[in-house]
Formats: structure tokens, C-alpha cells, sequence
């Protein structure tokens, strides 16, 4: 494939930035490990881990997840997938807003308020996947896989799929 040098269409920077979201949380949760190997009980990044970003960190004794840490920061996980940071953190903040909307709404409230809840709740996921399906007709000129990714990254990150 050629390189261009032309500038990435905002759908791809927005795919690019529902995968970092979904990589940030499950990085956060534990569910997902950045790649990297133990060497002599020290932690390091894999190649394909590694960006600028990690090159002023070094483990030592004293720290010897220095590196694995950070490979879970939104710093990090930011330069792996090309967004900019303030973009993601406010991503990841609102995904997990969604996340932690539903169960605070059923525990102790009127029934009537948690159907509401969940109507809301209903409302923000039709949004998302409104974005999606939007999303999907603006790739078309890209691979169906990579529409159907975009889509499971939209809804995994308002919880809809696990
Ligand atoms: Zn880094």
C-alpha cells in the first residue's frame, strides 16, 4: 500500500479513538495487559507497545512495573493509537459515565424512576449506535470488517457488549 501524506479523514481518527477508549478501560479494568516481557524482573514493552512517550521511563528494583504502569496511562494508550490526549480522556470519562449510569439507577429507586433511567439509558445507546451506523456510511469506501469493528467498539464502550 502507498503512503499518503494526505491528512486522516476524521472517521478514521474517530475509529481510532472509540479503540483507544475500549483499550484504556479494559486496561484500567485489568480485563486487557499491555505487551511486553519480564527481563531480569524488570518489566519492558514490547516493540510494538513502545512509543516516544516511554523512552523517559526505566524500571528499576524499586519500580519494576515502572513501565507496564504507564503502558496503562491515557498518556500512553494515546500515542499508541494516534488521538490526542485530551480527546480520549474526555472519551473514556463519558463511556464510563454511561457505564456507571445503569446500576446506580436500579439500586433503591422508584420503579417509575428506574424505567426512566433505563429510557434514558435506551436513548443514550440509540445515540451511539445512530453514531455508529453514521460511522459506517462515512467508511463505506473502506472494508466491511472494519465497520463492523468501529460498531462493536461503539457498543462496547456504552456497555451494551461485553
Ligand atoms: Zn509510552
Amino acid at each position: 500500500m502507498a503512503k499518503s501524506t494526505a491528512k486522516p479523514r476524521k472517521g478514521e481518527v474517530e475509529a481510532r479513538l472509540h479503540q483507544a477508549v475500549a483499550v484504556a478501560l479494559a486496561r484500567e479494568l485489568r480485563k486487557e495487559h499491555p505487551e511486553g516481557d519480564w527481563q531480569d524482573g524488570l518489566w519492558y514493552p514490547s516493540p510494538e507497545e513502545r512509543r516516544s512517550c516511554c523512552e523517559k521511563l526505566a524500571p528499576s528494583p524499586g519500580n519494576k512495573q515502572a513501565l507496564e504502569s504507564h503502558c496503562r496511562s491515557k498518556a500512553h494508550i494515546a500515542n499508541l493509537f494516534d488521538v490526542p490526549v485530551p480527546d480520549l480522556k474526555r472519551a473514556v470519562l463519558s463511556a464510563r459515565r454511561e457505564r456507571a449510569l445503569a446500576p446506580a439507577l436500579v439500586a433503591g429507586r422508584p420503579p417509575q424512576e428506574v424505567a426512566a433511567g433505563i429510557e434514558a439509558l435506551a436513548a443514550s445507546s440509540q445515540v451511539a449506535l445512530r453514531n455508529a451506523k453514521r460511522e459506517l456510511l462515512r467508511e463505506e469506501a473502506n472494508s466491511r470488517t472494519k465497520g463492523e469493528v468501529v460498531l462493536s467498539c461503539n457498543l462496547k464502550a456504552i456497555g451494551v457488549l461485553p
